[in-house]
């Protein structure tokens, strides 16, 4: 007999439950052969999954792993990103193995960091210079025709996946994608940010995706220093007004990653040349707070700058903890370090546990000053200057 259920939204689909099922024996296995038959396993379900698009499947068994068994949600996790950036695509009796790759550029600017449509000619010589020294000599490239904010990067599985399989079969005819732009939501303006150059590679199944794959006389630091010497000045253009640092392509979550290290450091010396050049005024006459902000436990240092002479907070610069960073990673540390790379000799830190706070008004967050209060960033004379607020 058919019996009505009442049926919650909480409930796990049984794809979900079988994901969770999955990851765990593939976390749990000893030997490579018997991890290889439940990488294979899962891998088969997650694609399964972003084929129905089951997005929350995904999500919900990931959710449930993070609060039982840390393990198994990494190796659920690492899948799912290996499923959604890459595949094989089988093209005229050949099979080709498709990677989603992702360029990060960090930069700043007093004014507002451009993101956008990138003109074809910019996009050929850009994909000329990633062809020459970043992928393979057999790697076909594809590129999007946009500059991406953070904002506007896919915002689920399935988007990314799907934008995988897109460039994917770009990159096989060898053909540009062109994006609709009318969907991507606004830019944020900060200081300090992150833009990234997207696009896929096609290659032979099982040769090589990267420069360095082929030959010892490449290693990624050499191919940095090339695409770097090379493809800035293809940049330049796209970024008018800015300073900016190319960052390596690489595989699109791994190149996130990457990016998002890398934005800390250049945020807070971004931070200090931006307070010389507006405030008129040397690195020296500068002090720098640093406090650790908690909610349930520590998100983030959060960094004010003022000058030496008064408490005023006129500027700061956030430090996110990524990852399994905790209280006992030395951060402080490595901020201090930058700080005085920078020129600021007066840095206080603060022991106190401060509350994670933001304005009421305005949502900006709130930075530490000397006295150990938390305060709103004013720049002395706001009419003529840009965002103070940094990632
Ligand atoms: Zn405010």
């Amino acid at each position: 007999m058919k019996r009505n259920r009442i049926t919650s939204r909480k409930r796990m689909s049984s794809d979900a439950t079988e994901l969770g099922r999955l990851a765990i024996c593939l976390a749990e296995s000893g030997g490579k052969l018997e991890k290889s038959f439940w990488e294979e396993q899962l891998a088969g379900l997650i694609d399964k999954s972003l084929h129905e698009s089951a997005e929350d499947d995904l999500n919900a068994s990931l959710d449930r792993l993070f609060d039982s068994h840390a393990a198994a949600h990494d190796a659920l996790a690492d899948m799912i990103e290996s499923r959604v950036e890459s595949c094989v695509f089988p093209h005229q009796g050949q099979d080709f193995d498709i990677l989603l790759f992702n360029a990060p550029i960090l930069a700043w600017s007093r004014f507002s960091i451009p993101a956008g449509t990138i003109p074809k000619s910019t996009l050929d010589n850009l994909k000329v210079h990633l062809g020459a020294h970043v992928f393979s000599a057999g790697a076909q490239i594809a590129l999007v025709d946009y500059l991406f904010s953070p904002d506007q990067l896919p915002r689920s599985f399935v988007d990314t996946w799907q934008l995988m399989r897109n460039l994917g079969n770009a990159a096989l005819q060898n053909n540009t994608l062109q994006l609709d732009v009318a969907s991507l939501p606004e830019t944020n303006p900060f200081l300090s940010d992150t833009r990234y150059l997207l696009g896929a590679i096609a290659v032979p199944h099982g040769t090589a995706l990267f420069r360095w794959n082929e030959t010892d006389d490449v290693t990624r630091e050499s191919a940095l220093k090339e695409w770097v010497k090379q493809g800035s000045p293809c940049i330049e253009p796209l970024l008018t007004g800015c300073s900016f640092q190319a960052l390596l392509a690489d595989a699109y979550h791994a190149a996130c990653r990457t990016a998002d290290i890398a934005s800390r450091p250049y945020s807070l010396r971004a931070s200090v040349a931006f307070l010389q050049t507006t405030l008129g005024k040397p690195a020296e006459t500068l002090r720098a707070v640093i406090g650790g902000f908690h909610d349930k436990r520590l998100e983030e240092y959060r960094i004010g700058f003022g000058p030496r002479e008064n408490d005023n907070i006129v500027h700061g610069v956030i430090w996110p903890l990524l990852g399994a960073e905790d209280e006992n990673t030395d951060v402080v540390g490595e901020v201090e370090t930058i700080l005085r790379e920078s020129g600021i000799k007066e840095i206080i830190v603060h022991d106190q546990q401060f509350p994670f706070e933001f304005c009421d008004d305005c949502g900006a967050p709130l930075y530490p000053n000397a006295e150990g209060e938390t305060v709103h960033a004013e720049l002395p004379d706001p009419e003529t200057l840009p965002s103070q607020t940094l990632h």
